[in-house]
């Protein structure tokens, strides 16, 4: 057992190492039960370490590309509208998805009067906060809310299931078209 354990061990390091610092700029909100917890993981940093700490590996890991997809979004400068989701994040202690929570409405109602989640992911509504993005502009620091990809829906995913399967076929068009052309130059390279 112990290969299985130094296995383990080695996956916990290269997650650790691939959780940025820039998730400490993400706030968990502390539901009103949980304002005197002195143990409760105030940012998504400390909460990627707590999941490695008791061993929730894959939580960690989901927490990490949930929320990579986020800051990669923001780095390339979205206008926002095509394809994405904008509202208020949550961190579901289930399984580790960040995101905005499932049949989310924007009702502008303040997060600390409604209640978290459910997660996008697994559909936990118990053991699920808010998030709170924050960001640093000159000596302001602005609220951010949560970007991410809208899911497709059933029609666009049938329009992309068809136009991958019509570029596939113009490609094998193409090779083929390219492979009768090549033979046709061959043929008339040889001596007769
Ligand atoms: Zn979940």
């Amino acid at each position: 057992m112990s290969g299985n354990k130094d296995i383990e061990g080695e996956v916990v390091r290269e997650v650790h190492l691939k959780i940025s610092p820039q998730y400490a700029s993400v706030q968990v909100i502390p539901k009103a039960e949980e304002k005197n917890d002195k143990n409760f993981p105030h940012n998504l940093h400390n909460a990627a370490e707590l999941f490695l700490r008791v061993g929730m590996v894959e939580n960690a890991e989901r927490l990490r590309e949930t929320t990579d997809s986020m800051i990669n979004i923001y780095a390339s400068n979205p206008d926002g509208k095509t394809g994405m989701r904008i509202g208020n994040g949550c961190v579901c202690w289930s399984c580790g998805y960040c995101g905005i929570p499932k049949d989310y409405k924007d009702d502008k109602k303040s997060i600390h009067s409604k209640k978290p989640g459910p997660c996008s992911n697994c559909g936990e509504f118990e053991q699920i906060n808010w998030l709170k993005i924050t960001h640093k502009d000159g000596k302001k620091v602005k609220d951010m809310p949560w970007i991410e990809h809208a899911p497709l829906s059933e029609e666009e995913q049938k329009k992309k299931k068809e136009a991958e399967i019509a570029a596939k076929r113009k490609e094998i068009e193409e090779r083929v078209k390219q492979a009768l052309k090549d033979r046709a130059e061959k043929e008339k390279n040889i001596p007769k």
